[in-house]
């Protein structure tokens, strides 16, 4: 069981959609019983939101997805924060485009 800091810390990944496995499941089993972090979803969600209501849409070149994994795979990752982070940044880009400007803001 993780606590409260540690699911925090993993919000933003979650409102991205970019969290699977055990990490959902430990974020879906907080919510549940945390208002706190309820309430910051609902924050993360409307600035979210508001990034993307003001972001305007172009069609990426076809292999700026592939581009970007790449670039981020090959940075060397040592130590727990940069590993959360990168593996947040690939995962946002995997799960869609959508969460792109959003996971910048972050
Ligand atoms: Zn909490």
């Amino acid at each position: 069981m993780r606590d409260h800091r540690s699911i925090e810390e993993l919000l933003p990944a979650y409102v991205l959609d970019a969290l699977t496995g055990e990490d959902l499941e430990c974020v879906r089993a907080h919510l549940s019983a945390c208002g706190d972090c309820r309430e910051e979803v609902d924050r993360l969600r409307a600035a979210t939101d508001a990034l993307l209501a003001d972001v305007p849409r172009h069609d990426p070149p076809p292999d700026l997805r592939d581009r970007v994994i790449d670039s981020l795979d090959a940075i060397p990752r040592t130590d727990a924060d940069d590993t959360t982070y990168f593996a947040t940044a690939i995962a946002a880009v995997r799960s869609g485009w959508r969460a792109l400007p959003a996971f910048v803001a972050y």
